[in-house]
């Protein structure tokens, strides 16, 4: 969305970017970006990217800003902004419960909140990450007791070095793709290494948009998704996302993507007053749409 002249995950002559993950990505005469984020895209498209570090006050166009880890994946950050009328905070995609291969999730306070809605139905409550890395280990162990190689899917950039880390402080080494490797290494620059990779490793790590093995090696598969069977989630399912708008104690909230719609009635019914947006939102009168009334 545009808030004023700036781009929130949307392309603007000066834009932010939340996160590495190609359905974030913006252009723009500037983005402003973690390290971490701008290393990520860079894999995959170009562009000058202003480095930000978390905590750190600059100026995002006009408006004072501040970036928190998201938690979402590594470098992933949520945006607090400064507005004339009252501060608002962004939060990319998120993550309440801390992963082993992104930064522990922080959230200020702020008057107007805008919160990505990917999972904002009550059908979706996953396990904790630990909970949900038992289950994956214990996938892996039978698999293996039973003499068939294990196969994951995976989203290559975020899941894929998640689910690798997981596999390393198990112990096991893990055959993975070029693209998630090359992931890793940018990973392993930001201080999240790992030592399993190899071209025969015991479980195998498969973009989840490639189709299913049939009869090869005998594997035993699974998805790892909020969407799939084992549910190790990188978003925030309903009641993290009901967390963080209690922390944030915010006067407004947005939703956007996914189940923006019932995430926004549900907040509504809880005493949040709250409604909808399209990603492409474009708040152009800058400040004065956070204090209307719907
Ligand atoms: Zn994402």
């Amino acid at each position: 969305m545009i808030i004023g002249n700036v781009g929130l995950d949307s392309s603007a002559k000066i834009a932010f970017q939340s996160h590495a993950h190609t359905d974030h990505f913006v252009s723009g005469e500037v983005i402003f970006a973690t390290k971490a984020t701008k290393f990520l895209s860079h894999l995959r498209k170009g562009g000058f990217y202003r480095e930000i570090e978390f905590g750190k006050t600059f100026y995002l166009g006009d408006f004072k800003a501040r970036l928190y880890p998201a938690g979402h994946m590594l470098g992933s950050a949520g945006i607090k902004l400064w507005l004339e009328n009252g501060t608002l905070f962004y939060t990319g995609d998120t993550k309440w419960f801390k992963l082993r291969t992104a930064e522990k999730s922080r959230f200020p306070r702020a008057d107007f909140l805008i919160i990505e809605a990917t999972f904002g139905v009550p059908h979706f409550t996953f396990p904790t990450p630990r909970e949900a890395e038992k289950k994956l280990i214990a996938f892996v162990e039978e698999a293996f007791e039973r003499g068939k190689r294990p196969v994951l899917y995976v989203n290559q950039m975020g899941k894929a070095q998640e689910v690798m880390k997981i596999l390393d402080l198990h112990g096991y080494t893990v055959k993975a793709s070029r693209e998630m490797v090359k992931v890793a290494r940018v990973y392993s620059k930001f201080g999240v290494s790992f030592g399993n990779i190899s071209e025969d490793g015991e479980v195998v790590l498969r973009s989840y948009r490639s189709p299913r093995v049939e009869n090869s090696l005998s594997p035993w598969e699974l998805t790892v998704s909020g969407f799939g069977e084992l549910k190790l989630s990188n978003h925030a399912d309903f009641w993290e996302l009901v967390r963080i708008v209690e922390r944030v104690k915010p006067e407004r909230v947005f939703t956007v993507y996914g189940f923006a719609e019932e995430f926004a009635r549900i907040l509504n019914g809880i005493g949040y007053e709250s409604v909808a947006i399209e990603s492409t939102t474009t708040f152009s009168g800058g400040c004065s749409f956070f204090n209307q009334t719907f």
